[in-house]
């Protein structure tokens, strides 16, 4: 980067130095020499035939109109083949070229003053025929020209070895330059051909980026694409305005605002590139440098509003020097910001360093400390090409930038969301296999006695219609046997409850023992009443199992808290399924089969015969 800034400073230099401006110490001569108008060589040598007289506020000479007026023995100067250029002065300058046509026939020529911002120009052409004068410049509407072109053409027809002397009386405020030169028709319309298509190409370029970047404004509401806009457009106007367009095209008839147009114009352009470099830079609000580029904003607009009440070579000054200022203040703010690492910064600072140096060259050449304007117009012309150009693909970059940033967001939220959802699916799932366990558990309890760990009251009541119907449908045989603790009331009275439920989980395990069958159920369905419903168990199979399970019983004990044993015994009645019949007549034909037995005398088993045998 130092290397390249190093590059840049000596092409300035370089530049500043061949164009720097001649001192005018030649002596003064007596007379101009004459100029063949019809020999090229020495057109193009015009200056070597020029002779000046500049005169200074109070010096007599300076209220002369005419160049009758002026004293006879007035110095002029050889301008001795140097441009004339004079920095800020307010004097008089005349101009006289004596011209002669060595050829025979009558021809046009025209003397070119390509500066066209000068205010008061007079030209006067004495020959043969008489003298004529020519009123012009800025301070006269624009058609008192004569010729309709951005700078001073006066025409100049000689006849066959004619002579005229041409004197300019040139009145400005501010700089001075007089760019002479004379010219055939010919060669004025074939640069001013070369010219229009330069131009036309380099305003057009200009409207055409600034229109796009207002659309872009409009359409995104980003603010930094109207400051590019507005930027590009005020110094488009602004160099429309030095190359003499504005005066032709725009305000030809302004005589007051021609002057005060081009302060005008250079204090809008510097708050334009104040806020886009502010804007595009994405100076921190708060920062030093944003407070500096605020303040230098403020001071254009301050200068801008000013223009209206300074004279003109006061406001140009201000308003040049705070440009300046404020093109150096950008770069070095572009510089910090690259250091920084803000990679769209590289290109601004690429694009200003072009417009640093033109910038420079032509406010030098502006004030008459370079010669050669025109040159430096154009020389400013591809400065500011280069820079639209490169501020334009800073722009991309920037964009591309954003939009990278944007793109990385969206990718990381969508990563994040993902592992969100990821998340809380796990947790979902977690959830639902704990609440499908608690429901699990929840049935379980539901349907299972507490005390015994069989089957319950409510389970029964779903199994049987069940159970009734399959039967019917697979003509399998389906029995319940209905068994009730004998006495059971006794024992608790003689033992206690808690011995009672003691007694109650040892009936509950013989029963859970004997029915043993996958499909066979045993239920607690009441205090000491307990159910097997077996499925696939005729009457006899279902009467010897109860056999079984009350003998079971009767041969065993429990023991008590204080070590005796306790004998239980049971009372069953069966029945089994019979066509025709529902679950309800089932158990109850069972439930009178239990009656049975213990109306028998108890501990024994009771089949129940179906109704219609
Ligand atoms: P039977 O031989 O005629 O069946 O006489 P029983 O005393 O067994 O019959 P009853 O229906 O008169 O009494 C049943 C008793 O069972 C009453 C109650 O003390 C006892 N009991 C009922 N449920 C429970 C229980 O959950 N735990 C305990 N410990 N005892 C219960
Ligand atoms: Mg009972
Ligand atoms: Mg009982």
């Amino acid at each position: 980067m130092l290397l390249y800034l190093r590059y840049a400073l000596s092409f300035a230099a370089l530049l500043l130095l061949t164009g720097v401006a001649m001192a005018f110490q030649s002596a003064p001569t007596e007379h101009c020499p004459a100029l063949d108008a019809s020999n090229a060589k020495q057109r193009e040598a015009l200056m070597d035939y020029a002779c000046y007289l500049r005169v200074a506020p109070g010096e007599p000479a300076y209220n002369a109109g005419t160049p009758e007026e002026l004293p006879d023995d007035a110095q002029w100067t050889s301008a001795d083949g140097n441009d004339l250029v004079f920095s800020h002065t307010d004097a008089v300058y005349w101009i006289r070229l004596n011209v002669r046509n060595s050829g025979d026939a009558r021809q046009l020529w025209y003397l070119k003053l390509s500066y066209p911002l000068l205010d008061k120009v007079a030209f006067w052409h004495s020959g043969i025929d008489g003298t004529s004068v020519t009123h012009t410049g800025d301070q006269y509407p624009f058609m008192s020209r004569g010729v309709d072109y951005r700078y001073f053409l006066l025409p100049v027809t000689l006849g066959g070895s004619e002579n005229r002397a041409i004197t300019i009386r040139i009145e400005s405020s501010g700089a001075l330059n007089v760019p002479l030169s004379l010219e055939t028709p010919d060669a004025i319309i074939a640069q001013s051909n070369h010219l229009t298509l330069i131009h036309g190409l380099f305003y057009g370029a200009l409207l055409v980026f600034s229109g796009f970047n207002l659309l872009l404004f409009f359409s995104s509401g980003t603010a930094y694409y109207f400051y590019n806009a507005f930027y590009m457009a005020s110094l488009g106007l602004f160099l429309f305005a030095m190359g003499g367009f504005a005066n032709q095209y725009f305000w030809p008839d302004s005589t007051a605002f021609a002057n005060t147009s081009i302060p005008m114009l250079i204090s809008v352009s510097s708050l334009a590139m104040t806020l886009f470099g502010r804007s595009f830079l994405e100076i921190r609000p708060g920062s030093r440098a944003d407070r500096i580029l605020r303040g230098l904003a403020l001071a254009s607009l301050g200068l801008f509003l000013m223009t209206f009440i300074l004279p003109y070579n006061k406001s140009i000054v201000l308003t040049t020097t705070v440009a300046l200022l404020i093109i150096g203040s950008l770069f070095l703010v572009g510089l910090i910001r690259w250091r920084q690492g803000y990679l769209p910064a590289k290109w601004y600072v690429l694009a200003w360093s072009g417009m640093l140096a033109g910038a420079l060259i032509y406010a030098l050449a502006a004030f008459g400390y370079l010669a050669d304007f025109l040159a430096r117009e154009i020389f400013m012309q591809v400065a500011v090409g280069a820079q639209v150009i490169l501020l334009n693909y800073a722009m991309v970059q920037r964009w591309r930038l954003l939009n990278q940033k944007l793109l990385n967001a969206e990718q990381s939220a969508r990563t994040n969301l993902e592992l969100k959802v990821h998340e809380r699916t796990a947790q979902l799932r977690n959830t639902m296999r704990e609440l499908e366990r608690a429901n699990r558990q929840l049935a379980t309890l539901s349907l299972n006695d507490a005390l015994t760990g069989l089957h319950n009251r409510r389970h029964l009541d779903n199994l049987l219609p069940e159970l009734c119907a399959e039967s019917r449908r697979s003509s399998q045989p389906l029995t319940i046997a209905l068994l009730d603790a004998d006495h059971f009331k006794a024992v608790n009275d003689k033992w206690g409850h808690d011995f009672g439920d003691q007694c109650l989980q040892h009936i509950a395990d013989i029963l859970r023992r004997h029915a043993k069958r996958p499909r066979d159920v045993a239920i607690r369905f009441g205090g000491e009443e307990f159910a097997l419903l077996l499925p696939g168990t005729g009457a006899d199979g279902a009467g010897k199992l109860c056999e079984q399970i009350l003998q079971d019983l009767a041969s065993t004990s429990v023991v008590t808290g204080h070590g005796e044993r306790v004998q239980l015994t049971m009372s069953a009645g069966t029945a089994t399924l019979v066509s025709g019949e529902d679950q309800r007549e089932l158990f109850r034909r069972a439930d009178e089969a239990l009656y049975r037995a213990k109306a028998a005398g108890r501990n024994r088993t009771e089949q129940s015969e179906p109704e219609t045998c």
